[in-house]
């Protein structure tokens, strides 16, 4: 199959969505792949690197989306893509499309096939082309923490592992999924004196066997939270309700128990955020001040570290993108019943009931 690689034109969109190794692999199975000039540049691949590794490189997208009969991408297509697609091709990517009727119907209109990297899901529920980003952005959110603690920033101007003779910062994660187990390793890898807080018992339970004598694990209750926030130093907010916004468990008038300086990282605003303050913001300006508490909201944190953000992306899709090449899509998504929940748009047709719902469309 000829696979093509465009290079990725949403503003800060810095991926890419094959690495040189993966084009290797792609070619080892005997398909070829076009990538467009550049598209490996912001994550710190070269075209060199892809030529090396058997890929064709073209100079415009258009000839990447005219040779392609897969088109593999990271973010959906935006509306200067959407003449590009074509009847009989197939788009694997993440799309959103519950999130904008207009996305949908240009997609259902072009007839392409679209596979969804985030409705891809395994049998016991997880959603393995999602983890990869929920990892890198829980790791970040330490990172950022421990950056904007810093005084300049309006930071409590603390270390968060101390130093001999000055206790470390108190650290509460908001949620022990994928972000708070990361986030929570991360402050503790530092020396932090962490808390993470969950609704479930089981999730506690398993977090007490894989995380260090540092981390304390409290059942999440408004009580307890009220009484963490008051002597965090950094909160980290990484709840989810599969398919809800986000529960707003800080809530404004909470702000004023909390210290001056400390910072939130409220890495669920992609769902609306689990503080009530909270607004999306971006890498260019990433922190506002409510009542001298920091709020750090960046909607797409793994877009700030890019080449990690690739490589635990394509780690993930490279085996599903190697399925849909070998066996072309209609089989693929037979034999894995994974691959199949990613089927999102078919030959003009939604197939997939929350879109369907959310137009109120035939499925
Ligand atoms: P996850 O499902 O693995 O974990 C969520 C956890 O929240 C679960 O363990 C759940 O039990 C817990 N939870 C639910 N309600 C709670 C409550 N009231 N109190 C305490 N815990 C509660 O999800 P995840 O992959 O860790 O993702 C967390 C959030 O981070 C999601 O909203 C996700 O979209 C978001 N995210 C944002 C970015 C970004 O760039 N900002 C990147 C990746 C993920």
């Amino acid at each position: 199959m000829k696979i093509g690689i465009p290079k990725e034109i949403k503003p800060n969109e810095n991926r890419v969505s094959l690495v040189p190794s993966g084009v290797s692999a792609l070619v080892a199975a005997g398909h070829s792949v076009v990538i467009q000039s550049g598209a490996g540049t912001g994550a710190g691949f070269s075209d060199e690197q892809y030529r090396a590794a058997g890929a064709e490189v073209a100079e415009s997208a258009a000839t990447v989306w005219a040779a392609a009969e897969m088109i593999v991408k990271v973010k959906e297509p935006i509306k200067a893509e959407w003449p590009l697609l074509r009847a009989g091709q197939t788009v694997f990517t993440f799309f959103h499309f519950a999130a904008d009727r207009e996305l949908t119907e240009a997609h259902l209109a072009s007839g392409a096939t679209c596979i969804a990297y985030e409705t891809v899901q395994l049998a016991n529920g997880e959603l393995p082309l999602l983890t990869p980003m929920s990892e890198v952005a829980g790791r970040l959110a330490v990172q950022e923490g421990a950056h904007y603690l810093e005084k300049l920033y309006g930071g409590r101007g603390m270390l968060l592992g101390g130093v001999p003779g000055v206790l470390p910062a108190k650290v509460l994660v908001l949620g022990g999924g994928v972000v708070g187990t990361q986030a929570a390793k991360m402050a503790a890898g530092l020396g932090a004196q962490v808390t993470v807080m969950d609704l479930s018992l089981e999730r506690l339970r398993h977090l007490a066997d894989i995380l260090p004598a540092n981390v304390q694990l409290l059942f999440s209750s408004r009580h307890a939270i009220l009484e963490q926030i008051a002597e965090a130093d950094l909160v980290i907010g990484g709840v989810l309700v599969t398919g809800a916004a986000a529960p707003k468990l800080i809530r404004r008038e909470d702000l004023k128990l909390m210290q001056s300086g400390a910072v939130i990282i409220d890495v669920a605003v992609d769902q609306g955020g689990c503080v009530e303050t909270t607004r999306p913001t971006t890498h260019a300006e990433p922190i506002y001040l409510v009542d001298g508490i920091v709020h750090y909201a960046v909607a797409n944190m793994p877009g700030g570290v890019p080449r990690t953000s690739t490589l635990a992306l394509t780690n993930a899709t490279l085996p599903y993108v190697l399925q849909l090449a070998n066996k072309g899509w209609q089989q693929a998504l037979r034999d894995n019943p994974a691959l199949l929940k990613g089927l999102n748009v078919v030959e003009g047709q939604v197939s997939c009931a929350g879109i369907a719902e959310a137009f109120a469309m035939d499925h």
